[in-house]
């Protein structure tokens, strides 16, 4: 399969790799955590032969202190013996202007940034100044948040500051509540990117999606199908002692295996793997239209509390038929039947009620 990116020149790593192999994969640990952890990782993926880059964080952004932040610049020394042993070039994250100058010191050949970094447009434009004048790629994974704007944004910064090597990485985004997956796909956002800058490779990283090696093959079939330009796997010799991410990380034979399945030409996806594919987001989004339920009945406790202190009627009028004229108009905006949103809406509203009156009745 053939991808063209019109806007780097031929001699550019990326594009050349896209020309030459369809898709960009890199894989790698989560985070570097031992000489020999490096090395097994980087022999096991170079001996497969269809990695372009190995990656590892050096630095981890956990989401609680006192967890294993990263071996630092220690971890380097692994990187570069697994690079001088099997000559796969290297990535890891940087998230600050001093990240930036460790990492280039150290000879590392493609830069990431981290989701939380890309939802701080400061540290973004920090990190494209340290970059400016280095060509080096430069892959941007989506901010925490679904917002388009951010991402594409934090992209031009590193464009603006004269890197012509950038890419993208859908890694997902963060959801309220714990579901099926880590992060929730959306997308529509990612798909939204790839059409605004259709000169930008997007690659898809399921490791960070699902959080879940099980799902892996999955949502990385998911976005084959879909048409992004590569992959960022997380490969570890033995994940289940790793330090970080230990549920999402495959092992070497695992990750060969699915790209056997992934890279083979396409032939016609079985209508059950796709419908198992799609089932799974319905089943997400279900719980997140559960979810919004539950919230929205606890808001309604409230309310009949005020209701009943205050000694008004359940059934207002006015607000009934403001909230069918609201979700009326939404619903047209979004292509939804109207009909069905009424129906729906009064069987929400019905049941606020009937839960208000019982509310009411039980605390007399
Ligand atoms: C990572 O790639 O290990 C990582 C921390 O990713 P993200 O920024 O997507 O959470
Ligand atoms: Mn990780």
């Amino acid at each position: 399969m053939k991808t063209t990116v019109q806007t780097l020149t031929k001699e550019k790593q990326l594009c050349r790799i896209l020309e030459e192999s369809g898709k960009l994969i890199i894989a790698g640990p989560c985070s570097a955590e031992s000489q020999e952890q490096v090395i097994d990782t980087a022999k096991a993926l170079a001996a497969d032969g269809r990695v372009h880059y190995l990656r590892a964080g050096i630095w981890k952004p956990r989401t609680s202190p006192g967890m294993f932040e990263g071996a630092g610049t220690a971890g380097f020394q692994w990187l570069n013996q697994a690079k001088t042993i099997t000559g796969l070039p290297i990535a890891t994250e940087v998230g600050s202007e001093k990240h930036v100058y460790e990492a280039l010191k150290h000879g590392v050949d493609l830069l990431w940034i981290g989701a939380r970094t890309v939802s701080n447009p400061f540290t973004v434009q920090e990190i494209a100044e340290a970059i400016r004048g280095v060509d080096i790629p430069v892959m941007v994974k989506n901010p925490l948040s679904p917002e388009i704007a951010l991402w594409e944004g934090a992209i031009n910064r590193f464009r603006r500051s004269g890197i012509e090597q950038v890419g993208a990485i859908h890694r997902g985004f963060s959801q309220q509540e714990k579901s099926t997956l880590r992060n929730f796909p959306n997308w529509s956002v990612a798909q939204e990117l790839r059409r605004r800058m259709p000169e930008i490779p997007v690659i898809c990283d399921p490791s960070h999606i699902t959080g879940n090696q099980n799902l892996v093959p999955m949502v990385a079939q998911r976005a084959m199908d879909l048409g992004f330009n590569g992959l960022m796997v997380e490969v570890h010799p033995n994940p289940t002692m790793a330090l970080s991410d230990a549920s999402q990380q495959l092992k070497p034979k695992q990750f060969a295996e699915m790209l056997d399945i992934l890279l083979q030409e396409k032939i016609d996806q079985s209508p059950n793997d796709l419908l198992t594919e799609l089932r799974m987001e319905i089943d997400i989004l279900d719980e997140q239209l559960l979810n919004a339920l539950a919230n929205r009945m606890d808001l309604v406790k409230q309310v009949a509390m005020v209701k009943k202190r205050h000694n008004l009627d359940v059934l207002q009028n006015n607000r009934y038929q403001s909230i069918l004229k609201n979700v009326a108009r939404i619903a047209g905006e979004k292509g939804l039947n109207p009909n069905f949103i009424k129906k729906l809406f009064l069987g929400i509203h019905k049941e606020s009620c009937n839960f208000q009156q019982q509310q009411i009745a039980e605390n007399v």
